[in-house]
């Protein structure tokens, strides 16, 4: 019999960290979306001293310290707080759920900073509901699970965007607007059961009032390596030990977050030789996504890393691969070339799908997946 993945429905915090199979996970929210060096060793010595030492970055541009035990969870928020990383309370928390885009300028620091006082005021939002403010001359954060989205028109004004609609309002005053649209969210039903993202009420047919502009042309995601910004650096399915962060810190550039499992060291014009990063764009681990898997997550039905690792020299090249611990998918929700899901009789593989989609093969042991993969462009696969 195969059990359901339980759907939890929120986003764990800081405050209201969230219990996995290695302890409580307690997810920091990097204030404006960045970090400056005091901030991110303090960060590091905090996962060392009361977590397992593992940091993990979130699609959401987060960082989640894993293995905290319920009587650390104070003295890390002491520590985290000491910090300013700490909101002053759970609805606060909860609610700054805003991704910021790495490429930034001083009027992005502004609005980030009109934004997130904003975000103070919403009304209650389901707890996945977030913002992105992507305001380059194109966006960059599109690929980004949010529900609205502050983004240049080709023309260069500000619109804000409901997330899954074609085209924005132009913003007159952000704080209002983006307190408004969220309300137009709930008024239109937006929300059940605590519950809902914005694209699923739009695909319902729900039209928002004053959208007519079009974002500009949205970019790819970028690769690792130097930009003019800064170093772009990935880390290996977003997951780094304490040591990488604080050897990052110690080069003394702010360390902004961002959602495609890579860190921008702001203003850095080498790239660091720390362990622990991936700095080639042709890296193959870069196109393997995989999720904690056991024995991290107490839903997982076998390993995912540790696998996916030995995997990656095997993938084709120019082609993806997901490694799912269960048919949840959390690392990966939309469809992948391969996805393989840990099942009690081995790994399952889908093609072109997601990891609850039906797999064309099924209770594959893992020591014949390289073989697998070699050949996997046979028809019969
Ligand atoms: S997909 Fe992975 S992380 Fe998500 S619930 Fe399943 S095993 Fe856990």
């Amino acid at each position: 019999m195969t059990v359901a993945p339980e759907i939890k429905g929120w986003c764990p915090g800081a405050l209201r960290p969230m219990a996995s199979g290695d302890g409580l996970i307690v997810r920091i929210r990097p204030p404006g979306g960045r970090l400056t060096p005091a901030q991110a060793t303090g960060i590091a010595k905090a996962a060392a001293r009361h977590g397992n030492g593992i940091i993990d970055l979130s699609a959401r541009a987060n960082l989640q310290l894993r293995g905290v035990a319920d009587a650390s969870h104070a003295p890390l928020i002491d520590a985290l707080r000491a910090h300013d990383l700490i909101d002053p309370d759970i609805r606060t928390e909860s609610l700054r759920n805003l991704i910021v885009t790495p490429f930034r300028d001083a009027t992005t620091e502004t609005l980030a900073a009109d934004l997130t006082a904003a975000l103070a005021r919403m009304p209650q939002l389901p707890g996945k509901f977030g913002f992105a403010l992507d305001i380059g001359p194109r966006p960059v954060l599109s690929g980004a699970s949010v529900d609205i989205r502050v983004e240049r028109a080709a023309d260069g004004r500000l619109i804000l965007r409901p997330d899954g609609y074609p085209l924005g309002q132009p913003i007159t005053d952000l704080g209002r607007d983006a307190v408004a649209l969220a309300e137009w969210f709930i008024a239109k039903g937006g929300v059940t059961d605590g519950r809902g993202r914005m694209a699923a009420l739009i695909t319902r047919g729900a039209v928002p009032g004053g959208c007519d502009t079009p974002p500009a042309e949205p970019l790819t995601q970028p690769a690792p390596g130097l930009h003019p910004e800064g170093a772009l650096v990935a880390l290996g399915f977003g997951q780094m030990q304490a040591e990488t962060l604080l050897a990052l810190a110690a080069l003394g550039h702010e360390i902004r977050p961002t959602p495609w499992r890579m860190l921008m060291l702001a203003g850095a014009t080498v790239l660091p030789d720390v362990a622990g990063l991936i700095t080639d764009p042709a890296d193959p681990l870069l196109r393997v996504t995989a999720c904690t898997g056991a024995p991290g997550c107490p839903q997982a039905l076998g390993d995912t890393r540790a696998l996916a690792r030995n995997l990656a020299a095997h993938l084709p090249k120019g082609h993806a691969l997901h490694l799912s611990g269960c048919t949840k998918g959390c690392a990966h929700p939309a469809p992948c070339y391969l996805t393989l899901v840990a099942t009690a009789k081995g790994y399952d593989l889908v093609r072109d799908g997601a990891a609850s989609d039906t797999p064309v093969r099924r209770g594959i042991a893992a020591s014949d997946l390289p073989e697998l993969l070699k050949a996997i462009h046979a028809p019969h696969l």
